[in-house]
């Protein structure tokens, strides 16, 4: 995350941390230029190659996961209806510098 947000204020971006309304706030979301930047984790969200489970109580993890899952739809939805441009990405993803590189190419 620390990484991501060096290379932001390096390429010269500003970096505003309150969001357009709020109902949604999350730490791991950036705003630059009406497009919001949402890195999920990799287990909060359910992500398929990394989110293992727990055995202990693992119906509760389900719907923990399954809870997260269908709010990132509908945040999502508020922020495509509200004309932001929104880029989604897991936090495995910002483990190298190729794909850091690659989130801003995304941003032109
Ligand atoms: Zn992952």
């Amino acid at each position: 995350m620390k990484k991501l947000q060096k290379n932001f204020v390096a390429k010269g971006n500003k970096i505003q941390k309150k969001q357009p309304q709020t109902f949604w706030q999350t730490k791991c979301s950036y705003n630059v230029k009406k497009t919001v930047i949402i890195i999920d984790s990799c287990f909060w969200h359910g992500c398929k190659k990394h989110c293992r489970i727990p055995e202990t109580n693992h119906s509760y993890w389900v719907n923990e996961i399954n809870r997260n899952r269908s709010r990132d739809k509908k945040v999502s939805k508020y922020y495509k209806e509200n004309k932001w441009k929104i880029i989604r990405i897991w936090e495995h993803q910002l483990e190298n510098q190729k794909q850091i590189n690659k989130i801003f190419q995304d941003l032109k």
